[in-house]
Parts: structure tokens; C-alpha cells; sequence
């Protein structure tokens, strides 16, 4: 599954976005060769990753779908959180489920820096004794407020008073880790679905001399 690739080229003022450099530009006509190095294809770095691959992070995806599958901008989230092999922890309507696949494009948080030696050794221990906790059943799901985001935050939260730390709230987690991600994601996903289209799509840079 892997991504098609977002190229961005800079030139005559526009920045185009496309998935193969093109000979002219397409938006005066000139040759791109030779035009300098701003001209030249800059591959433009995902905002998804391989959740399955990110350990000791806080991962978010479509509940249904992927993010450059068709993803509309507004229909549920899904969050969770990986263990030591990746494994991803998370809570829905049917308890705890640990999951091994499907989390393959997510936005994801590193939540450990490779530094924390002590808490990297102890983190699938502390992942899975907090999953076992009876608030995860699953008669206790509710989707307004006691869902997958509760639980990711909940232990989140148990891991920061564990080193004594101060708790996160909900939205100051959402504010400082997540938003800037999602919007980050929610730009590619943009130019994705414009490449889906047709072969350019072409934003003018801000023109210098207007600020003047
Ligand atoms: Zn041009």
C-alpha cells in the first residue's frame, strides 16, 4: 500500500504540485530544465506513517477507510496506542482490542523519547495492566464520552502521574499534539485528492510586492 508521491515544483511565481516533474511548466509553458534549483521536484514528506512500525506512540486514523482513500474531513476518528512490536492498543464498542493490522496510514505521536530508558522497559507492562482495567469493558463504551480517545488519554495521563508529571486535559492534548498533525495531514490530503483528478494542481506564491 504504499503512497503515490506528492512532488512540488517552484516556478515563474506559482508553486505546482504534481506526481511526475513535468518537461514545461504548466503554468507559463517554459522547460523546467534548466530553470534553476527552485525548479527543482521536491518530494513532499508524508504526514502518515505505518502505525504497525511505531512503537510507544498515540496513532489516529478513519474509523472506517484511510486518509487518502476517500477520507471526507469530517466522519469519526479512531485512536490508539502501540506497544513496544507495535501492536495497537485501543478501545471501541467491543472492549480492548489489540491489533496487529489496519493501522497501516495513521497520524501518529511519539509519546516516549528514545532517551526514557526506564519507562520504554516498562511501557508494554503498563499498557497492558491499564487494558485490563474494568472501565475498558466493554458494556462501559459509550461514544460520546467514554471512547477510544478516553482511553487513550486515560493512560496517557496514568504514564505523565507515574513519572510525576501533570495531566493532560482533553483538549489541551488536542491543541498542543493533535491539531497541528491533522492539519498538517489535512493540506496533503488536499493535494492528493487534486492529483487524483487531473495532473496539476497550481497555487501562486504570495506576490512579494503586495505587502509593500
Ligand atoms: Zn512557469
Amino acid at each position: 500500500m504504499a503512497e503515490p508521491a506528492v512532488l512540488r515544483v517552484r516556478h515563474c511565481g506559482a508553486q505546482i504540485f504534481c506526481r511526475r516533474p513535468p518537461q514545461l511548466c504548466p503554468a507559463c509553458g517554459l522547460p523546467l530544465r534548466g530553470a534553476g534549483l527552485a525548479a527543482a521536484p521536491l518530494r513532499l514528506p508524508s504526514p502518515f506513517r505505518h502505525g504497525h512500525r511505531q512503537p510507544y506512540a498515540f496513532l489516529l486514523r478513519p474509523t472506517t477507510g484511510t486518509f487518502l482513500g476517500g477520507y471526507d474531513g469530517k466522519s469519526d476518528l479512531h485512536v490508539g496506542i502501540t506497544n513496544s512490536n507495535g501492536v495497537v492498543y485501543n478501545y471501541s464498542q467491543d472492549g480492548i482490542q489489540r491489533a496487529e493490522t489496519g493501522w497501516e496510514q495513521c497520524i501518529s505521536i511519539p509519546l516516549v523519547q528514545p532517551d526514557m530508558f526506564g519507562m520504554l522497559q516498562q511501557w508494554d507492562k503498563l499498557l497492558e495492566e491499564f487494558s485490563e482495567g474494568e472501565a475498558w469493558l466493554p458494556h462501559r463504551y459509550e461514544e460520546g464520552d467514554h471512547n477510544c480517545y478516553t482511553y487513550a488519554l486515560a493512560f496517557i495521563n496514568s504514564v505523565l502521574t507515574a513519572q510525576g508529571k501533570q495531566q493532560l486535559s482533553k483538549s489541551e492534548f488536542t491543541e498542543k499534539f493533535v491539531i497541528p498533525q491533522t492539519k498538517r495531514a489535512s493540506k496533503y490530503i488536499t493535494l492528493h485528492q487534486e492529483l487524483t483528478a487531473k495532473d496539476f494542481y497550481i497555487v501562486p506564491l504570495p506576490d512579494p510586492l503586495k505587502e509593500c
